[in-house]
């Protein structure tokens, strides 16, 4: 027997297609130095349009051509995250916040044809370039910025704007590409090793896009404004551009302007309903909204349905802030490069005290039908879901990496470190799983402080520092220790005008862990270093403080 089903490939050029026309009405609202910049949809697939006919026929772009986007959350960005999957080309999406050694690599690695770039960016371009091989042709310069900083570049140097005007705004989009071809590249950002090279497919992107609109996750409908402040470059900005155009929900891009109080001052005006960051960046938006500089009347953030915060552990302090002094519900999700990233959402069930819901609401949340998972035991073994055994997770499903990029040419890699025989993904992240399916994760299995035979969460010991009112960030690492092998050093940062001092946090501290885990050394730091993508960099904080003495 056969099914009696059409066969219809799940591509980008659909998404593109669908959302330049019945969703055309939409907006993507840029935020810029002079004041917000609007384009519908309509207007972001015509212009999509004319890109693809400048990569074709001026820039000789192929499908086996990738194009590189080094840029700001804007409409151009938008604009590239379209055209180049729908006209069958690879986009590979660069983070701007790694150092230029590691930047050159990642170009290097993936042999991009061209790069378009934010013009702010074009400093750090002007960096990258002498360590680049000969075959990047092409740099797209997209709004101001300094371009005789690219003098010593050897291929062609365009204006964005130049180089589409004029151009037809229809383009044949290739809706009946084979779905499983390469859509997007992206690279992790390497926290904890070199970057590696996770190649998303039409399918994957197109099923991923349907479960950021499930009302189970985001649930973008055309009702809603979604502001992405996680960057493009950080997993496709967890999906919600594409996913944005397919549902409708208009888009508001913040650009460079990540900084607290012009973030604040966007969702006052704008009024996005659902956004989405890192806990660092929320973390400095609770202060500006508990403390607004320069300005009495609190902001108005009413408009906002829900915040998602993934990428790190989100502290249960901060979604506690959000809610009873802000009244915005902040959702805890957990993923990574190689899960797309929906690996979890924190949709807790229904009919639960307010107490019993915040103890859903802090795990990292529920594993939809697409992904399954399960936990590794230090010897391989299968570890029960029964919320209190703990082990590595493991995760498999249509928009999980099942290999990395191995280079053109060349085959997949599946270091055995990263995939099961079987084929699952390795996360390495540590956690337990309840029956009904959450997720709470104790830590990466490289941040665990192995204290003689015991485990200590380094997730917990700074979740309940930040539970102190005087204490901005802690970040927890593991310093050698001759008798245990490895002990906890807290690094805090104070807020201004805190009064607690090192010696009663450690007395906070003691009332809430247990005295094995309390660590013996602390740091007090100005800033935690951050990885490019805003998480704690412990491997950072870990060199920096390994031969600590007690304080
Ligand atoms: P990198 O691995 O380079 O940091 P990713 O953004 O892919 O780049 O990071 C994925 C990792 O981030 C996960 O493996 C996990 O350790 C961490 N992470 C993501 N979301 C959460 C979360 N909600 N809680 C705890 N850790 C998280």
């Amino acid at each position: 027997m056969f099914s009696t089903m059409q066969d219809v490939p799940l591509t980008v050029a659909r998404i593109l297609s669908h959302g330049a026309t019945i969703n055309g009405r939409a907006t993507v609202t840029t935020w810029t130095e002079t004041g917000p910049e609007v384009r519908t949809f309509a207007e972001v697939g015509a212009r999509a349009a004319q890109l693809a006919y400048a990569l074709r026929d001026e820039l000789d772009i192929t499908p086996d051509r990738l194009v590189a986007s080094l840029m700001w959350n804007n409409a151009d960005h938008l604009e590239a995250y379209l055209a180049v999957p729908a006209m069958g080309s690879v986009l590979h999406t660069l983070n701007l916040r790694l150092p230029a050694a590691q930047l050159a690599f990642i170009i290097n690695h993936a042999a991009d044809h061209a790069i378009i770039v934010s013009g702010s960016v074009l400093p750090l371009l002007a960096g990258v370039l002498p360590h680049l091989a000969p075959t990047l042709r092409h740099i797209v310069v997209s709004g101001p910025g300094d371009r005789s900083l690219l003098a010593g570049f050897a291929g062609t140097v365009h204006d964005y704007e130049e180089l589409i005007a004029g151009r037809p705004t229809d383009y044949p989009w290739q809706e009946e590409l084979d779905e499983r071809s390469p859509a997007m590249i992206c690279y992790t950002s390497g926290t904890t090793g070199d970057p590696k090279g996770v190649v998303y497919s039409h399918r994957s992107v197109y099923l991923h896009c349907l479960q950021v609109n499930s009302a189970a996750t985001f649930g973008l409908t055309s009702r809603d404004i979604a502001l992405p402040v996680v960057p493009m470059f950080h997993v496709g900005a967890w999906g919600i551009p594409h996913a944005a155009f397919m549902s409708g929900a208009s888009l508001l891009m913040p650009d460079r302007f990540l900084q607290p109080k012009p973030l604040a001052t966007m969702i006052e005006q704008i009024r996005p309903t659902v956004s989405a960051a890192v806990p660092t960046i929320w973390n400095g938006l609770l202060d500006e909204l508990d403390r607004p500089t320069d300005r009495q009347a609190p902001y108005d953030t009413s408009s906002l349905r829900q915040v998602v915060i993934g990428g790190s552990a989100c502290p249960p302090a901060l979604m506690r802030g959000f809610q009873e002094r802000h009244g915005i519900r902040v959702v805890h999700a957990w993923g990574m490069t190689e899960t797309s990233p929906l690996g979890t959402y924190g949709l807790v069930p229904s009919g639960l005290s307010e107490e019993e819901e915040w103890a859903y609401r802090v795990t990292q949340g529920v594993f939809p039908a697409s992904v399954q998972a399960r936990l590794s035991g230090p010897g391989g073994e299968r570890m029960p879901h029964d919320g209190v055994s703990a082990g590595e997770l493991e995760v498999r499903g249509p928009w999980i990496a099942g290999a990395y990029y191995g280079g053109a040419d060349r085959e997949p890699e599946r270091p055995e470190d990263k995939f099961t025989e079987d084929g699952w993904l390795r996360t390495g992240d540590v956690g337990v799983i309840t029956p009904d399916g959450f997720l709470t994760l104790t830590d990466r299995a490289k941040d665990v402080i192995k204290s003689g035979g015991e485990w200590i969460s380094s997730v917990e010991l700074e979740n309940q520092l930040m539970a102190h009112p005087e204490v901005a960030e802690a970040a927890v690492v593991a310093v050698p220790d001759e008798k245990w092998g490895e002990r906890p050093l807290a690094a805090v940062v104070l807020r201004s005008g805190a009064t607690v001092d090192l010696r009663g946090l450690r007395v906070f501290l003691a009332e809430r862990v247990a005295s094995w885990q309390l660590p013996e050394r602390w740091a007090l730091v100005e800033s935690v270093p951050k990885t490019s993508v805003g998480k704690f960099d412990k491997k950072v904080i870990r060199a920096a403080y390994a031969a600590e003495e007690l304080t």
